[in-house]
């Protein structure tokens, strides 16, 4: 899969640029369908042969495993153990909607029984004879991090190779982070190829401290690579995931009118916003800005009513 990069039109003193990730040619696009890609490929190497995510209702990378299964697996073989919101709620949301047409099954959960539901539905699985592949790894979620490290390990060789081809070199590139798996493999491909740019995360869900050592586990995973490289910041958090103000939405607005482009309030939106405030603060002028665009379409759609 290959991505396009090209130029924004943001009031903003630096040449931005912008790839879009969202662009993906399936499921919607997003970082998710390179992370979920990674997940088969390692699945299919294991001889595995029925695949367990887990996500929110929102969450981007249950829809890119379920439209994958729907492609490549027999029906009944994608599980989704889901747990509930923050408040105990289930929105409906569009990449919920999308996973359930591809043939996901779900088993909810709460925060607190995540292990347990995990466990059991890989137990459930074995009792049909089939072996269970946890794109976490255990019941606890460790054991697979440097699997989904290696889809943005590759993304980073596309940027590398755009900047050779074009001669456009960037100083600085932004994105959203969430568990960290995307920054971690951008890391892990600048230190292969010894790239200059300055990589910034924007956490978008965990304060900064929590969100630097979800990356950092996922980077460890993958290699042997200085964690002083990782560089997020938990200053536009706006109150943790899914929470967002009227300056996310006015972004969402501009980017919509300027460009054409979706962004949503959970992550590219708010990430966008944050990077907007970073180069402020920075007094950072003349340069030349890479944003990743990671995606959640569906999500733009889940939230355009607010933004209207
Ligand atoms: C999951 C996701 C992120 C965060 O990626 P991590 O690898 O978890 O940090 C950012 N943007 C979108 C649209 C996502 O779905």
């Amino acid at each position: 899969m290959k991505s396009v990069i090209h130029k924004l039109k943001y009031p903003c003193r630096n040449s931005l640029y912008i790839m879009r990730e969202d662009l993906l040619p399936f499921s919607f696009g997003g970082n998710k369908v390179r992370i979920a890609l990674e997940f088969f490929r390692d699945m299919k190497a294991k001889g595995r042969g029925c695949i367990i995510g887990y996500g929110s209702a929102r969450s981007n990378l249950v829809r890119a495993i379920a439209n994958l299964a729907g492609m490549f697996l027999p029906e009944g073989r994608v599980h989704i153990v889901s747990p509930s919101e923050a408040d105990g709620s289930r929105p409906h949301t569009f990449n919920r909607t999308i996973a359930g047409i591809c043939g996901a099954k779900f088993t909810y959960c709460t925060r607190e029984n995540v292990a347990e539901t995990v466990e059991g539905v890989m137990r459930r699985c074995e009792a049909e004879g089939l072996k269970p592949y946890y794109v976490n790894g255990d019941k606890y979620g460790r054991g697979n991090e440097a699997v989904p490290v290696c889809a943005y390990y590759r993304a980073y060789h596309e940027i590398a190779g755009w900047q050779e081809e074009t001669g456009i070199k960037f100083q600085h590139i932004f994105l959203p982070v969430g568990t960290g798996m995307t920054i971690a493999g951008l890391i892990a491909g600048k230190h292969e190829l010894c790239g200059e740019e300055n990589i910034t995360g924007i956490s978008i869900a965990r304060p900064e401290l929590s969100a630097v050592e979800s990356a950092c586990r996922y980077l460890a995973a993958f290699g042997e690579i200085n964690v002083d490289e990782l560089d997020i910041t938990g200053k536009y958090l706006r109150g943790g995931y899914g929470l967002y103000d009227e300056e996310v939405l006015n972004t969402i607005k501009i980017m919509l009118r300027l460009n054409g482009i979706p962004l949503d309030p959970t992550y590219t939106g708010k990430a966008f916003t944050g990077m907007c405030s970073y180069i402020e603060e920075h007094d950072i002028s003349g340069k030349n800005i890479l944003f990743i665009h990671t995606g959640g379409t569906p999500l733009f759609f889940d939230s355009i009513i607010d933004i209207t």
